[in-house]
């Protein structure tokens, strides 16, 4: 079982249902609603969670892109601004993943993305508000 989770942009309001059930019944994926926005000019943007087989999750967007639906990946990515971090340490007690450490022997705490699980634990601990949880898009099975 694969699962992602996708962002679909809906030219129109009103082909947002049936292509989404349609992901169901022709491809035998499920899907979980996590957001369903109608923008001001009644355009729908989607993040949904398909599961299913990978084959079959290729074969769905490909679908949806016929449909004139555009599919990005939606994901989460976490950043730090520099000019913010006064390098404290606070955040290095709470990462789990060791993302945050304090380098010796200068004593200034380094960020590792690479190591990051994006569980943000670092966001309600920085004071200085320099860790930040940012969406990231990019194309799906291009
Ligand atoms: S808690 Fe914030 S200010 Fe302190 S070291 Fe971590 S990122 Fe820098
Ligand atoms: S989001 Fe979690 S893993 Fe990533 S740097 Fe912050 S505390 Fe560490």
């Amino acid at each position: 079982m694969y699962s992602k989770i996708l962002m679909l942009h809906f030219p129109t309001r009103e082909v947002e249902k049936p292509v989404v059930c349609n992901l169901t019944r022709y491809y035998d994926l499920t899907f979980n609603i996590l957001k369903a926005t109608i923008l001001p000019r009644k355009e729908g943007i989607m993040v949904l969670e398909l599961s299913g087989s990978r084959k079959n999750l290729k074969n769905a967007v490909e679908y949806l892109k016929e449909q004139g639906v555009i599919v990005k990946n939606a994901s989460q990515e976490i950043n730090r601004d520099e000019s913010r971090c006064i390098h404290c340490g606070a955040c290095t007690a709470v990462c789990p993943t060791q993302a945050l450490y304090v380098s010796r022997p200068d004593m200034y705490v380094k960020f590792d993305k690479q190591k990051c699980s994006v569980c943000e634990l670092c966001i309600s601990t920085c004071l200085t508000r320099a860790m930040k949880i940012t969406p990231t898009t990019e194309s799906v099975f291009d």
